[in-house]
């Protein structure tokens, strides 16, 4: 997923150390790269927790989550784009719910 703003491709795929910010635009996951997180209007444009004010957002399993105060807000449903309208979507956003599901298959004996 490049960066929203400028387009330039993320070249770290290490999880967990990336210099690259997660944010919310439009009920959108987005990437911010670390060039642009050096312009003083950076979080400008993205969505903030409407209880924290924090721009520290993440979308995923259809929901907007504050990473600062754990809010989740639902989307608004007139944001919703139709599916394979370019709305990103991460292997870390269905990672957790495949590995919930692998776990009850295991308790239930089905793996
Ligand atoms: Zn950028
Ligand atoms: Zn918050």
């Amino acid at each position: 997923m490049p960066c929203y703003r400028c387009g330039v491709r993320q070249t770290d795929p290490e999880r967990g150390r990336s210099p690259w910010r997660r944010g919310v635009v439009h009920d959108r996951l987005v990437l911010i790269c670390p060039g642009c997180q050096e312009s003083a209007d950076w979080t400008a444009e993205l969505e903030r927790c409407a209880k924290c004010s924090s721009a520290h957002l993440i979308r995923r399993l259809g929901q907007v989550e504050c990473l600062d105060c754990g809010l989740i807000r639902e989307p608004e449903a007139s944001l919703v784009l139709p599916r394979g309208a370019g709305v990103p979507s991460g292997p870390a956003d269905t990672s957790l719910a495949d590995e919930v599901g692998r776990a009850l298959d295991r308790l239930l004996g089905r793996a």
